[in-house]
């Protein structure tokens, strides 16, 4: 569904650029946007952030140097990237008192379908409207979160086809997945409509790729979901450090990580280990602490799991393609819904955490002025 065509950026930019105001400053949520976009191939994925793999230092890019400005086209933390996405879904930079952002309706979804529900985080709204899609052929494949194979409990990203797959990858998992980087297997895979599920920093992902036009990228993606998010934990430090090591749990039998004011896991023998989530916010990933998006404000619906009733996602409907979607969904009886109104709670803690992180967005004096080398912040 196309949206209204952006103005063409006159300025040539390049990974120097991407690399001293977004990668150095912290800035960098390490979403993998530019990595999937760079047609050289020449950027890799280190502790969470791109790096460039050929041998010109870390700012340096042959390929930039010629002219090739992808990478900083794709980041959705470049530059003026909110208020450019902003225009182009909903004609309007939001204003500060939006304070979530721009949407057209809240809701408190849940599945109706056993499955999603029982496999889903919290109303498995997010994974009943994926198998809807994948069932009717809106869309052709889902770029979702499953468990690694290589670390028990970590979360890597993965592209899912059918409904098998979206549940295997249903729930919650709070270490980083870069869920843009399986676009690269989905364009392998020959599928050319996905929905792409992700946290704030990576539902931008989509509105940076269109109003920069990245046309290769963004063609391929259909849907866009995103997941309310004020942080994500290290692996070290949230299961090795609190998991294992001060709660002494066994990662083989963990069941589920649930995080509601508190850090909850649940293991497979039933049994519920609170952890106090201040103690864990030491183990907060660096590529969170400077997001700013707490609502993930440029999906098409954004989902959350604040609802003061269990088994309820909290549904943002933001985007026309958003609400055609809900419209349809709940016409299909896929899923169903009540006002957002009718948990005030819910709803007045979700602009209370929005409110919070866009504290950690740099002030104007803060951000150091375009093509500066380096762009250094205050520590957060
Ligand atoms: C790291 C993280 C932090 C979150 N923080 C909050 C919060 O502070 N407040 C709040 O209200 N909600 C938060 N959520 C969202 C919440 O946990 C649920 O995902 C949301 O309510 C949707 O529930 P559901 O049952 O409809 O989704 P489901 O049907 O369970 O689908 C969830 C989808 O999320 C994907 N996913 C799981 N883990 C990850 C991950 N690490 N990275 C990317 N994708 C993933 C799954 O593959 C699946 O497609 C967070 C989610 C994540 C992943």
């Amino acid at each position: 569904m196309p949206t209204r065509l952006p103005p063409v950026a006159v300025e040539k930019t390049q990974w120097r650029d991407l690399y001293n105001e977004v990668v150095l400053t912290g800035l960098c949520t390490g979403c993998t946007s530019c990595i999937v976009a760079c047609p050289f191939h020449v950027l890799g994925y280190e502790d969470n952030v791109p790096v460039q793999l050929q041998e010109e230092g870390p700012d340096g890019c042959s390929h930039g140097d010629k002219g090739c400005d992808i990478c900083t086209r794709a980041c959705p933390r470049f530059r003026e990237w909110e208020s450019e996405i902003d225009e182009l879904f909903f004609g309007q930079t939001r204003k500060p008192e939006e304070i979530i952002g721009q949407y057209r309706d809240i809701y408190l979804a849940r599945a109706t379908g056993q499955e999603s529900l029982m496999h889903g985080q919290d109303g498995g709204a997010v994974s009943a409207l994926l198998v809807w899609g994948l069932e009717n052929g809106e869309i052709d494949g889902a770029c979702t979160s499953k468990l690694s194979d290589e670390r028990t409990w970590d979360a890597e990203p993965t592209v899912v086809t059918d409904a098998e797959g979206v549940l295997a990858t249903a729930g919650s998992r709070y270490t980083y997945s870069a869920n843009p980087m399986a676009l690269l297997k989905a364009a392998e895979m020959g599928l050319s409509k996905v929905a792409l599920v992700g946290m704030g920093c990576q539902s931008s992902v989509t509105g940076a790729l269109e109003f920069r036009r990245v046309n290769k990228w963004r063609r391929k993606i259909a849907w866009t979901f995103g997941l309310l998010c004020s942080k994500s934990f290290t692996y070290d430090g949230l299961m090795v450090e609190i998991a294992q090591k001060e709660l002494g749990l066994d990662l083989d039998h963990l069941a589920r990580v649930n995080v509601k004011g508190k850090l909850l896991f649940y293991t497979d023998a039933g049994d519920e280990v609170v952890y106090p989530l201040k103690e864990a916010h030491r183990f907060t990933r660096p590529g969170c602490l400077r997001c700013p998006d707490f609502a993930a404000e440029h999906a098409d619906i954004s989902f959350g799991g604040l609802g003061q009733s269990e088994g309820w996602t909290l549904s943002i409907v933001r985007t026309e393609r958003g609400q055609d979607i809900w419209d349809r969904a709940t016409a299909d009886g896929v899923i169903e819904h009540r006002p957002g109104a009718e948990d005030p709670k819910a709803v007045e803690l979700m602009f209370k955490l929005a409110a919070k992180s866009r504290e950690r967005w740099p002030t104007s004096e803060e951000m150091p002025a375009a093509g500066t080398t380096p762009g250094v912040l205050p520590a957060v």
